[in-house]
């Protein structure tokens, strides 16, 4: 029988632990002829009775709660890193412990992965219970992330609500960057993607960990994360110093003599931004691969290989 690993990682969440075992219990039980859960609930430094609450579902339910308790708070991405560490399932699935992710789509799925997809990634059709600073402010990193992304084809209104084949689940934790996103991990890797639609709830209880202050660094590493093109753009603003050296051009062609010298002025100015911007421009894009390079992620991933006769037994394909 496969076995169905769930990472619901949680930070305060003690008015949720109940109800989202409870949830997923059924879950379990409703696919318990076909599927073994292992349900890991990740601890991510809960300073309330988080974890006490987690306990007790670890003794209620030792055949399907698992539980990952981390040393402190590490966010988000540190609790679903140490997830699907722990996972031992043959699909991982990867959801929020609020019931945003609502709990009665893991049996589509699982469908799915049985289909033959190795990520099904859940799609948010509707925010309609997000706020509108919420709702506008995730419009923009979401735009801002596809047009930096390139090559990666980004699923829009996709977070973390994710189901991976073993192999997927591998080949992310296989990534040796420290700085990981989840979300753009996923996409990176590639491999054949299915996806689910839904219309997300509202929390079920407790509130949200995420505030404007916390939400611009978690958007900054995954832009930083998903490629050196910021960098890149910095040329962009060569534009400026360019403009004023035409203009400082034409002012001086036109104005009289007693006006020359401040055209004069900002032609040598501009001259000078411009060379200070080209030379910004190269060190950016030496840094750019110097952050490639710390990064160390592979080239290419490969899918399958399959050796011939000749093929010396050595070579794994990698
Ligand atoms: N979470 C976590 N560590 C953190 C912040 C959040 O494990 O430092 C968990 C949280 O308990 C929840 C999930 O991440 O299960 C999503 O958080 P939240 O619902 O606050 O985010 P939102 O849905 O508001 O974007
Ligand atoms: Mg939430």
């Amino acid at each position: 029988m496969k076995t169905i690993s769930v990472v619901a990682p949680m930070y305060n969440e003690e008015s949720l632990v109940n109800v989202y075992c409870e949830e997923m219990l059924k879950v379990a039980d409703s696919l318990s002829d076909k599927y073994k859960f292992e349900i890991i609930l990740v601890n991510d430094g809960s300073r309330d009775g988080t974890y006490a609450k987690m306990l007790e579902q670890h003794e209620a339910h030792p055949d399907n709660i698992a539980i990952v308790c981390l040393t402190r708070n590490f966010g988000l991405e540190g609790a679903v890193s140490a997830g699907l560490r722990s996972a031992t399932g043959d699909a991982v699935i990867v959801m929020d412990a609020d019931l945003q992710d609502p709990p009665s789509l893991l049996p589509q799925m699982i469908t799915k992965w049985e289909n033959g997809a190795d990520v099904v990634t859940g799609s948010r059709i509707r925010r309609s219970n997000d706020g509108l600073f919420k709702k506008a402010g995730a419009g923009f990193y979401y735009k801002v992330l596809g047009s930096l992304s390139g090559k990666v084809k980004l699923e829009k209104s996709a977070a973390n609500f994710r189901l991976l084949s073993r192999k997927a689940c591998d080949m992310i934790l296989s990534l040796p960057e420290v700085n990981s996103v989840f979300r753009v991990e996923v996409p990176f890797i590639g491999m054949k993607t299915d996806v689910v639609e839904y219309d997300r709830d509202k929390r079920y209880a407790g509130k949200t960990k995420y505030n404007l202050k916390s939400m611009i660094p978690y958007a900054l590493d995954s832009i930083t994360g998903i490629s050196i093109e910021p960098l890149r753009r910095i040329a962009l603003l060569q534009i400026i110093p360019l403009l004023l050296f035409i203009g400082s051009i034409v002012g001086m062609i036109l104005t009289e003599d007693s006006f020359r010298s401040a055209w004069l002025v900002l032609f040598f100015a501009s001259i000078l931004v411009e060379v200070l911007l080209i030379a910004i421009c190269v060190m950016a894009e030496y840094i750019g691969q110097i952050m490639i390079e710390v990064k160390g992620r592979p080239t290419s991933l490969i899918y399958e290989y399959k050796p011939c006769k000749n093929t010396k037994t050595d070579n794994k394909g990698t």
